[in-house]
């Protein structure tokens, strides 16, 4: 049993040793891969006391290991609620693990009598209740933030490992305590140290393939959003229009888009500095996100033009969200730090597709004219383009 048992330990030094690496290359999620480090560094020094039994110090490697073993568990849990944003629930951790050391000092590391009970009881009891706890807590939140299927994937090698624990922990209270400690070679103490293997194996798989996931959703959350407003960038944007143009080609499911362009924006970078413009920016942006509706996508298109795509939605109620978003934004004033919160204005093109258009190129050009119209007619106005008969010229909004 010494042998499997520093087979394991040496196993947990790698997966350690994987940690750091995650650590260095990745450096993301750094408290949660932290937590995962010492979670494998703790098993390989509680495995590898428990190895050096019988010969060993019996408080070292009876009460000692069970109480480090115990600790590996609990950063395993807090490892996964930093990461899932669950709170962590120290002061029961710490409940857990004082009743497991006073257990473990009540019973004493050999044998007293018939009726002794080893330490260990104690130990497997708080791993099973950790597991099974951090399942049932932590199910919304990754189902939440990595779907179900996946929450499946991750929750039920530490259900099964739980249940085992909890097994283990009625066969030690129960069974003559010679016959459970772990380094009596026995079918059940050996299936037991394979089973732990493959759960360890399994646990850091798990999470390291959550931690990719995180990761590519970062990656395409930034792909498709712009830094400064959080807002749909120009490229996502266009995918949904390019959707939205497919649908009302095939299903004739007719869609609006709408451009909007901040009125003197430069002025206002000019006067109050690039800082008070992306403030305005950003208001601007949530404003929009606020004041559309659920299946509307906004995007921001370019410096201080935004663009909203409005699928399903009638031109006269288009137009209409258009003039009550115009009226909402230089009704709200934003502040940019200056003495007074500044007034900001913007003009809207609004285009319903039409059959007459040739291409979505076509359908944005109009709705670009119109804000062009918008611009020229004196700003802060909607205007709705007409119906497209006949190729639109490209328009250049002109700063007058
Ligand atoms: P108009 O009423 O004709 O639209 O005038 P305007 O001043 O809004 O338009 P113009 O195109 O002349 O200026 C747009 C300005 O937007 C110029 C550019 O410096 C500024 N801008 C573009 N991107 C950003 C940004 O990310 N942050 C800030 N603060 N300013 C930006
Ligand atoms: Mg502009
Ligand atoms: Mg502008």
């Amino acid at each position: 049993m010494s042998a499997l048992l520093q087979l394991t330990c040496f196993q947990m030094l790698i997966y350690a040793g994987m940690w750091i690496a995650g650590w260095v290359i990745v450096g993301e999620e750094r408290r949660a891969v932290l937590h995962w480090l010492g979670f494998n560094l703790l098993l390989a020094v509680g495995l590898g006391l428990v190895s050096l039994r019988p010969a060993g110090d019996p408080w070292l490697t009876v009460v000692l290991a069970n109480l480090v073993l115990a600790g590996a568990f609990l950063l395993l849990y807090r490892g996964g609620a930093l990461f899932l944003r669950l709170p962590t629930r120290d002061v029961e951790a710490t409940m857990l693990m004082l009743s497991c050391a006073a257990f473990a000092v009540w019973t004493g590391p050999v044998p007293t009598g018939p009726g002794w009970v080893h330490p260990g009881a104690a130990t497997a009891a708080l791993i099973g209740w950790v597991l099974l706890a951090a399942s049932w807590r932590s199910r919304g939140a990754l189902a939440e933030q990595f779907g179900p299927r996946t929450a499946w994937v991750a929750l039920a090698p530490q259900v099964v490992y739980g249940i085992v624990q909890g097994i283990r922990a009625w066969q030690i209270f129960t069974l003559n305590a010679s016959v459970v400690q772990l380094q009596t070679q026995s079918a059940s103490n050996q299936a037991l140290v394979y089973v732990s293997m493959l759960s360890a194996a399994v646990f850091n798989l798990v999470f390291m393939f959550l931690i990719v996931l995180r990761l590519m959703g970062r990656l395409t959350y930034m792909v498709e959003h712009d830094g400064l407003t959080g807002l749909l960038n120009r490229r996502a944007i266009e995918t949904l229009l390019e959707r939205e143009w497919v649908r009302w080609r095939r299903m004739g499911q007719p869609f609006t888009v709408m451009a909007l362009d901040l009125d003197h924006f430069k002025q206002i970078n000019d006067r109050w500095g690039h800082p008070a413009g992306d403030a305005v920016l950003r208001s601007t942006a949530s404003l929009l996100r606020r004041e559309v509706r659920e299946v509307d996508s906004v995007g921001r298109v370019g410096g201080e033009e935004f663009l909203v795509l409005m699928p399903g939605c009638a031109p006269a109620s288009a137009a209409y969200v258009a003039e009550r978003l115009r009226g909402v934004l230089r009704a709200r004033p934003v502040d940019v730090g200056a003495a007074e919160p500044v007034t900001v204005t913007g003009s809207i093109g609004v285009a319903a597709v039409e059959s007459t258009d040739i291409d979505l190129e076509h359908l944005l050009r109009r709705a670009d004219a119109a804000l062009y119209l918008a611009k020229a007619q004196g700003r802060d106005r909607v205007v709705c383009a007409a119906a497209a008969s006949g190729p639109v010229p490209a328009t250049p909004v002109p700063a007058i």
